[in-house]
Parts: C-alpha cells; sequence; structure tokens
C-alpha cells in the first residue's frame, strides 16, 4: 500500500512542482510506515525521482499519451492506484493537476482537497492545512474517506532530498474508449521562460509603469533574478502584457519565494492572488499606497529610477 505521486512533466523533463509532490509524498509515506510510488509520463529521467524519496516509478509511455490529457491521465492514476492498492494520492495544485484531480477523484470516490500548505497534521485521522478565504487563512481539513487525494501548492512544502534508489516500471493500462473524448490537438508553450505557477521569484508590473514600452527594465529584472513576469489586471486588460501573466483573485495564483511589485497599488484583489507569496517587496511612488501594509519591504521612490539602479546592482553579484 505504497503513497502515488503524479509526477508532471514537459516534454519529457520534470516540472519543479513533480519534485515538491515527490518530497510531500515522502513525507507521508514515513508518517504512514510505507514507500512512494510514482506515476510519470512520457519523462526521459525517471530515476531521477530517487533523489526525492521516490522507491518505483510507474512509467507510461506512447504517443497517445504524449501530451497532458486530465481525462485519460485520470485513468492511468486510478488504474495504478488499484494495482498499487492506494489510499493516498499526492499532486501539484497547478492548473492541469486541478483539472485531474477531481476526476481522479470521482473514479476513487475519493475525497480531494487542493491548495495544501504542509505536511498532514495528522494521519489518523487524516487532517490537512490548506489555504483559505483566497490565501488570506488557512483551514485545517480532515479528509475522512478511505482514498484521498492530496494537491499540494507550489513553494510551500519545498523540494526535500530524499535519496532512495528508485525502481522503473513499464506501466500500460488499456483505456476505455472515452478516455480521449476531449483532446488538445496542438499545444503551443514558450519553454525556457519561468512560469508564474513554478517560480520561486515573480517580478509583477502594474498601471504605474504607464505603458507597455516601459516592460523591458521588468523583463531584465526578471532575468538578472531567473524569475518569471506576471502583472495586474488592469495591465492585461488594456494588452500591456499576456493575459497569462495576470495574477490575482481573477487571474493565475501567485506562491513564489519572493514577489517583487513594481507600480502596483495592492488592492484587495490583486494582493488575494498573492498573499501565498512568502517575502512581498514593492515598490511605489505613493507612500499611501495600500501595498505597504501587506509589504514585508517597501521602496518609496520612482520605479523608472529604482529599478534600473536594483538591476545595476544585482548585475555586480
Ligand atoms: P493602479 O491602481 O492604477 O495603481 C498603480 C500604482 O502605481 C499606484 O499605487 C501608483 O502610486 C503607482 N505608481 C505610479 N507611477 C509610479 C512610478 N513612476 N513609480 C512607482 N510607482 C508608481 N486586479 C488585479 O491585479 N488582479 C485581479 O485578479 C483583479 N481582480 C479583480 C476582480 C474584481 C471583481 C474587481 C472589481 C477588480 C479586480 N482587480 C484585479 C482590479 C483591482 O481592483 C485594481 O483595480 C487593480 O489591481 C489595480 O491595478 P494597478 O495596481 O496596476 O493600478
Amino acid at each position: 500500500m505504497s503513497v502515488l505521486v503524479y509526477t508532471e512533466s514537459l516534454k519529457g523533463k520534470f516540472k519543479k512542482n513533480a519534485f515538491e509532490a515527490a518530497s510531500y509524498a515522502h513525507k507521508v509515506a514515513q508518517d504512514l510506515g510505507t514507500t512512494v510510488t510514482a506515476v510519470s509520463f512520457n519523462a526521459e529521467e525517471d530515476a531521477l525521482l530517487g533523489t526525492y524519496g521516490v522507491s518505483k516509478v510507474l512509467k507510461v509511455s506512447g504517443d497517445s499519451l504524449a501530451t497532458f490529457n486530465a481525462k485519460a491521465y485520470a485513468e492511468v492514476l486510478a488504474e495504478a492506484a488499484k494495482a498499487e492498492d492506494t489510499k493516498v494520492i499526492i499532486l501539484s495544485s497547478s492548473a492541469d493537476s486541478k483539472f485531474l484531480a477531481p476526476i481522479l477523484a470521482a473514479k476513487l470516490t475519493a475525497g480531494y482537497v487542493p491548495n495544501v500548505v504542509a505536511a498532514p497534521e495528522s494521519t489518523s485521522p487524516f487532517v490537512v492545512k490548506r489555504t483559505a478565504f483566497s490565501n488570506k487563512g488557512f483551514a485545517m481539513t480532515e479528509i475522512s474517506s478511505d482514498v484521498k487525494v492530496i494537491g499540494v501548492s507550489s513553494n510551500a512544502f519545498g523540494v526535500v532530498e530524499n535519496n532512495v534508489s528508485a525502481s522503473v516500471e513499464d506501466f500500460g493500462p488499456s483505456l476505455g474508449d472515452n478516455a480521449f473524448a476531449v483532446k488538445s490537438v496542438e499545444v503551443d508553450r514558450v519553454v525556457g521562460k519561468a512560469t508564474i505557477a513554478d517560480a520561486d521569484i515573480v517580478v509583477s508590473g502594474g498601471r504605474g509603469l504607464k505603458g507597455p514600452e516601459n516592460w523591458g527594465m521588468v523583463e531584465e529584472l526578471a532575468d538578472v533574478l531567473g524569475a518569471a513576469t506576471a502583472c495586474s489586471k488592469p495591465v492585461s486588460d488594456m494588452g500591456w502584457r499576456p493575459h497569462s501573466e495576470h495574477v490575482g483573485q481573477t487571474g493565475k495564483p501567485v506562491a513564489s519565494n519572493l514577489y517583487i511589485a513594481i507600480g502596483i497599488s495592492g488592492a484587495i484583489q490583486h494582493l488575494a492572488g498573492i498573499n501565498a507569496s512568502k517575502v512581498k517587496v514593492v515598490i511605489n511612488n505613493d507612500p499611501e499606497a495600500p501595498f505597504f501594509k501587506a509589504a514585508d519591504y517597501g521602496i518609496v521612490g520612482d520605479a523608472f529610477e529604482v529599478v534600473p539602479e536594483l538591476i545595476e546592482k544585482l548585475k555586480e553579484f
């Protein structure tokens, strides 16, 4: 009865959230006195998962499962859970996994809790801590179903090296006729840049930057820090930046280790999306901007002076 973990990958490479989910699964397995089995889809370096505590990898290959498909992946995971007699399944709380997890939970009549931010408080009863109220609070949540599905928030538990040796087995259950009823026929995504969901550091710009022509310094600061870029809602509404960068209550949630907000006022709807970030830094020329109350560090100043200076200083390191 191992703990099962779904390890996300893109174009053969594991995402950071795969290692975080595996690390979390290892902690749960330790608490339950068992081991971790991972399910990987077309990843290249399966044995690498041993570094994060996975003992066995069920390797799923084949063109039909090369790109993410929530329904088909849920079927594979449900079959793996049955084969392993699994009672606890760990996933990330990424957009893909949040799409997949409810389908999986329904198949297994399991209880599903997303946005979990810490190791289980206890395993009997099974109680986890998750974010609540748009990341403004936490809820201790008991899962009483026989099978439990847990979605782990990015950058909350962290990536932990546990160094066990992982065996790799091919796994290819036959899927039902309906598994591919809905599928992406073309997926286009920029690979190489840090994404908001996975990034350790996010540099975000708001309306205070006056126009899209001024985003060069935001991108340069992000490049120097190895960060992802983000923006406030009006910025993406006006077409200065793509909608994929919009963070907040109606945009993407950010749970980075460092969030730098440049020329963003700190409206409640914006803060709702970034509250889970660990350290928040704000650069704003208005000392009364609400963001200063939510920030850990603040610089009162003109972004067009502060940001270039910051970039120069960071380049010295
Ligand atoms: P502004 O409020 O215009 O703030 C610009 C800031 O830049 C100001 O604080 C100003 O002092 C500062 N500034 C100006 N010039 C400079 C300079 N030279 N140097 C430094 N600082 C400067 N917003 C989101 O972001 N995400 C959401 O998900 C979201 N969802 C919403 C949902 C609903 C239902 C509603 C009603 C609103 C939502 N909003 C959301 C909008 C939100 O209420 C704010 O309007 C928005 O966040 C403001 O964006 P901003 O901070 O970029 O712009």
